[in-house]
């Protein structure tokens, strides 16, 4: 009967979210013990940014990965979301910019043309007391140039707190970091706020990509996006390209740099530097 389905949809819906909470329980008790016991789990991926007039790689962003003893590789939209709710983000977040910074400081001493490391900042560290001192730490650390670091930053991060975000944004700049916005579209920043940022680079999602250049309307959007980007003065990178008809639309309308599956999805270490050899100087 009706009254039974709706049962059994009820308690089907609570097993479900019961699933969902021990999962997250589950994943920050393996989270707390992997970063105390065996941080080595937390992998950095890292994937090729391409200059749209030479083709050539200028810099990688450095993306996480979570080798968890029983599930296997697991991708940061599952355990970014618990790390930043239980603030395990913080000790993770230093860890991932302290192994970047290094690694880019070994390619560059080795002779790799990579200007730059992109690392990810979570609303949580960004906001965080001790931002200043870990990038400050980790650059001496590593001996990596300050310009050689760009951090990422989400609208949404920065929107939380305007005036809170425009100072901390002036101190890493100081200290002679790059900056960029993340995702760029999908918060909801204002365009005036925007302009007062000392931004250096603006990422734009990779959803404005889609339908490009197929769709009349979606290619339209993306191009106004680019223009305004343009007359923000900042560097522009397209996320999420995928075909060659995206780059040739892209390059058309003057963006800097691409990133995407189309060039290279992010790749562990050894893989990068096989892919840097045989693509990254053609
Ligand atoms: P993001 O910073 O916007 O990174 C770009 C994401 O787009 C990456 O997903 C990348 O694999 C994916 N991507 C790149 N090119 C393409 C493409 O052509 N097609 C499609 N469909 N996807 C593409 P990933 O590695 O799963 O990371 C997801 C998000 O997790 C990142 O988005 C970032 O917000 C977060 N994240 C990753 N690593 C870190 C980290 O170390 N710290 C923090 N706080 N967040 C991180
Ligand atoms: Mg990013
Ligand atoms: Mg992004
Ligand atoms: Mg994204």
């Amino acid at each position: 009967s009706v009254k039974l389905a709706g049962r059994d949809g009820v308690r089907q819906w609570a097993e479900e979210m019961d699933a969902q909470v021990s999962q997250r329980f589950e994943l920050e008790r393996d989270m707390r013990i992997g970063l105390e016991h065996s941080p080595e789990q937390f992998v950095l991926y890292y994937q090729p940014l391409i200059d749209l007039q030479t083709r050539q790689v200028r810099g990688v962003e450095a993306l996480l990965r979570w080798q968890h003893p029983q599930r296997g590789l697991i991708g940061p939209d599952l355990f970014i979301p618990v790390a930043e709710l239980t603030g395990l983000i913080v000790p993770l977040g230093r860890r991932a910019l302290d192994g970047a910074c290094r690694q880019l400081q070994q390619w560059q001493s080795e002779g790799l043309a990579l200007e730059f490391v992109s690392v990810n900042l979570s609303p949580l560290q960004f906001s965080g007391e001790d931002l200043q001192c870990s990038v400050a730490e980790t650059l001496a650390n590593s001996g990596l140039a300050p310009e050689a670091l760009v951090l990422e930053i989400t609208e949404s991060a920065l929107m939380t707190d305007v005036q809170k975000s425009l100072d901390t944004l002036h101190v890493l700049k100081r200290m002679g970091v790059r900056l960029a916005l993340d995702d760029f579209g999908t918060g909801y920043s204002s365009l005036s706020h925007l302009r007062s940022f000392p931004l250096d680079k603006l990422k734009i999602d990779r959803s404005f990509m889609q339908g490009v250049p197929e769709s009349r309307g979606d290619s339209l959007l993306l191009a106004s996006i680019l223009e305004l980007a343009a007359g923000l003065q900042l560097e522009v990178v397209a996320e999420g390209v995928e075909t060659e008809a995206q780059l040739q639309f892209l390059y058309r309308h003057d963006c800097a740099m691409a990133q995407g599956f189309l060039l290279s999805r992010p790749l562990p270490v050894g893989q990068l530097q096989a892919w840097l050899a045989q693509d990254g100087d053609q």
